[in-house]
């Protein structure tokens, strides 16, 4: 059991700057996000378009505002669990909760802050007959721990900047050559990453099957080959381990949207005269997550959220106690040893 002051869900933006305001009351915080990196919409959807609203920022890579906000947390050591989807929520006697992810790992906290943005991006899967019976037996949506997989034959599906990636990552560091399928020839993806991989196809390291898709799975309790089909080709079967499909990731408010909130235009209906807080005290939405009259789905809303959320937590986890706001001008910022 992961036991912290504040759990909170989704490590986007407001997450993550969620750390550094409670840091700075001295409260812990552990993160869950069901994408094995932090950094929510910012990494997944848009790392390397400028934005131009942060304040402070005339323009900033929403990659590198994400890599400044991992730094500005880093003094308050925050917990990570990564690639899990938070999955329940239950209300203990004392008050606190007990947060478990899909993955069965429990965290407890006296506070719970969802800044669960549009939700967790949920993978795009291919629309194949037996696909859930391999799943986490062979056929993977994400990549968390690539050292897992090498020594294994490995095939992937795609034409983003998340599948070439993973090629070129695989063909690199494995022994074995690793397959790439793509539906047509021209990529989504980074040119610099379509170069590589067609050098890497020179060199043999990539078998490539472009007009290509993965229509079918075999194995007994593992997967253990793949049907590719091929335009103008007869259906071929290849032995394979792994099989990424890598298509993209698509955000859905999942399991949020059945732990008893208040829910409106799918969204958390929060309390925005004090606090954001949900109905359920304790229990606290900020960013892209909440609802209120005015809401601006905006990072700097979402900030401001975040701090004036960290203030009740202080309260409700040290009821005894009074915290003066100090500027950080003048108190620093203290880290946990
Ligand atoms: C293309 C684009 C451009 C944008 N440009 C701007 C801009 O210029 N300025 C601006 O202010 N805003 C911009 N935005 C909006 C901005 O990205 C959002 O306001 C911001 O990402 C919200 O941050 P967040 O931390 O609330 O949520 P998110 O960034 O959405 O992060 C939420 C995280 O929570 C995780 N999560 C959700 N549910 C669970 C669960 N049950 N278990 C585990 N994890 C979960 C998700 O996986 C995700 O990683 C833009 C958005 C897009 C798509």
């Amino acid at each position: 059991m992961i036991k912290t002051d504040i759990i909170i869900i989704g490590s986007g933006p407001v997450g993550l700057f969620a750390v550094f305001e409670a840091g700075l009351m001295q409260l812990k915080c552990h993160l869950i996000d069901a994408i094995p990196q932090a950094g929510g919409q910012l990494t997944e959807i848009y790392p390397k378009k400028p934005i131009y609203d942060i304040p402070g920022y005339p323009s900033v890579l929403a990659g590198e505002l994400i890599d400044n906000l991992m730094e500005q947390a880093a003094p308050f050591k925050p917990g990570f669990t990564l690639g899990e989807r938070a999955e329940t929520i239950e209300k203990q006697a004392d008050g606190s909760f007990i947060v478990t992810t899909r993955e069965g790992t429990q965290h407890h906290a006296p506070v719970v802050m969802i800044a669960g943005g549009l939700g967790s991006f949920e993978p795009r899967k291919p629309k194949i007959d037996n696909l859930t019976d391999f799943e986490r037996k062979g056929v993977e949506y994400m990549v968390k721990e690539p050292e897992h997989f090498l020594g294994k034959k490995i095939f992937i599906s795609g034409g983003g900047d998340s599948a070439l990636d993973w090629a070129i990552y695989f063909a690199e560091h494995n022994n074995s050559n690793v397959g790439l399928v793509h539906r047509s020839e021209s990529f989504r993806a980074h040119k610099d990453s379509v170069e590589k991989v067609h050098q890497l196809q020179k060199a043999g390291k990539i078998e490539f099957y472009t007009h290509a898709e993965v229509v079918g799975l075999q194995g007994q309790d593992q997967l253990s080959s793949i049907e590719i089909k091929q335009k103008d080709q007869e259906n071929r079967i290849v032995d394979v381990d792994v099989w990424l499909p890598l298509f993209g990731l698509s955000p859905k408010l999942g399991p949020i949207a059945n732990w008893g909130l208040e829910i409106e235009k799918n969204a958390i209906k929060v309390d925005n005269t004090l606090d954001y807080q949900t109905n359920i005290p304790g229990i606290f939405a900020i960013g892209d997550v909440n609802t209120y009259p005015g809401k601006l789905k905006l990072i700097l809303c979402g900030f401001h959220e975040a701090t004036l959320a960290v203030q009740t937590a202080y309260k409700i986890i040290y009821p005894d106690k009074r915290f003066t706001l100090k500027y950080t001008t003048v108190q620093g910022v203290k880290g946990f040893d």
